[in-house]
């Protein structure tokens, strides 16, 4: 029997999509090897969030072509999948030879079985894709239009999960809590969805692009139909954004014990200018409402949060802003990253990456100072 290996870069998402990949590698007869030195199938999932992340991938590959030029062994089929694929097969194909396939990762499908090694938590994808166009991110290019699965899709993997003995579920999605609100974008989101040009000056003022949906949004809906299941006993999601983050939803967490009592949202940045700079649809004033909000529905609820440092044009006062917003916070842990500007999007279009390294490597050190100076087995590493 023909065998496959996977070998994962980046988020959870991705880890997600690699035990969907490998369920559709099983359906069709492979085994899956030990390791990638015996399969003759390898697929590469990428991950594209920064410059090093894309290094990281391109290192393995010449790796394993190194190896395989100097055995006696044949090189495997290769197939890179991921989100460097918003980089365009043909192009992709000429710049790194030794691949023999684009898997585009919008392809891989939520029907798949997931093939899953761990028997007590399990990832959910309920949505895929993303129309907010944040302007640093890569993931509107590679992932694609933000789309949602059926909910009856997904009430029966958490039936079958449930039937299994699942215990834990993580609902996974770029935006999990627009979760079926098909959003059809409006202002600068629908020109990006439409691949219209733009100025900096099409930027909207924060928040005007978010409108709160009429009556229970789904996703609360969805929340609490899966905690209908006796079986399932913990339910956590991610990503979610704070403009999507309405009053209903926190009133659901408040209630509902079964949903997880840490919520991960991120922030980006503590200065409305930079916000309003990277598209993020929110004030620094409304993040902090939606936080205070989470407390007072429940106040063992505690807030992790995601931030990048050094974005196009961030002044030392608006990087002030941030320091001071991260010391009124007590965020629970933050993931700091270090802005590298990502070819084709909008922040990459429109604003020089004028910030030195050193200084964007020193505002990540403060920053992580601040957030996690306590909580340092689960520090991530300044890249
Ligand atoms: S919400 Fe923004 S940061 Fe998150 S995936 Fe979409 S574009 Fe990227």
């Amino acid at each position: 029997m023909p065998s496959f290996f996977i070998h994962t870069f980046g988020c959870q998402s991705n880890k997600s999509d690699s035990e969907r990949i490998a369920g559709d590698y099983f359906a069709r007869g492979y085994t899956e090897a030990k390791d990638w030195h015996e399969c003759d199938e390898l697929v590469i999932n990428t991950c594209a969030v920064r410059q090093r992340a894309e290094d990281k991938a391109e290192g393995f590959l010449y790796n394993v072509t190194e190896h395989f030029k100097q055995s006696a062994q044949p090189q495997p089929k290769i197939i890179l999948t991921g989100c460097m694929v918003h980089h365009g097969n043909q192009k992709l194909l000429e710049r790194l030879p030794e691949v023999d396939e684009i898997l585009p990762i919008n392809e891989v499908g939520f029907n798949q079985a997931a093939i899953r090694k761990d028997k007590k938590h399990a990832w959910i994808p309920i949505s895929t894709g993303c129309n907010s166009f944040c302007t640093y991110c890569i993931v509107p290019y590679s992932r694609g239009r933000e789309k949602s699965r059926s909910k009856e899709e997904i009430m029966q993997e958490v039936k079958n999960l449930a039937d299994q003995g699942y215990e834990e579920i993580t609902l996974l999605g770029m935006n999990v809590n627009s979760w079926g609100l098909e959003k059809v974008g409006i202002g600068f989101r629908k020109m990006m969805m439409e691949n219209k040009d733009f100025n900096r000056e099409d930027l909207p003022d924060n928040q005007s692009q978010y409108l709160a949906p009429q009556g229970t949004p789904p996703f609360v809906k969805l929340l609490q139909d899966i905690s209908q299941f006796d079986q399932i006993k913990m339910i956590r999601f991610m990503s979610s954004n704070p403009w999507d983050f309405h009053d209903e939803l926190i009133e659901e967490i408040g209630r509902n014990k079964k949903i997880d009592r840490y919520v991960h949202l991120p922030i980006q940045s503590g200065s409305n200018e930079v916000l309003y700079r990277m598209n993020r649809g929110y004030t620094r004033e409304r993040y902090i409402e939606v936080v205070d909000k989470l407390k007072k529905a429940d106040p063992e609820i505690v807030i992790g949060t995601d931030i990048v440092v050094g974005f196009a044009g961030e002044t030392e006062a608006e990087f002030q802003e941030t320091v001071d917003l991260a010391k009124q916070m007590d965020w629970h842990v933050g993931f700091v990253a270090i802005y590298s500007p990502r070819p084709g999007t909008a922040g990459w279009k429109i604003y020089p990456d004028n910030i030195p390294h050193h200084v964007k490597k020193k505002r990540w050190e403060i920053l992580d100072q601040i957030i996690n100076k306590d909580n340092l087995q689960i520090r991530p590493k300044v890249v």
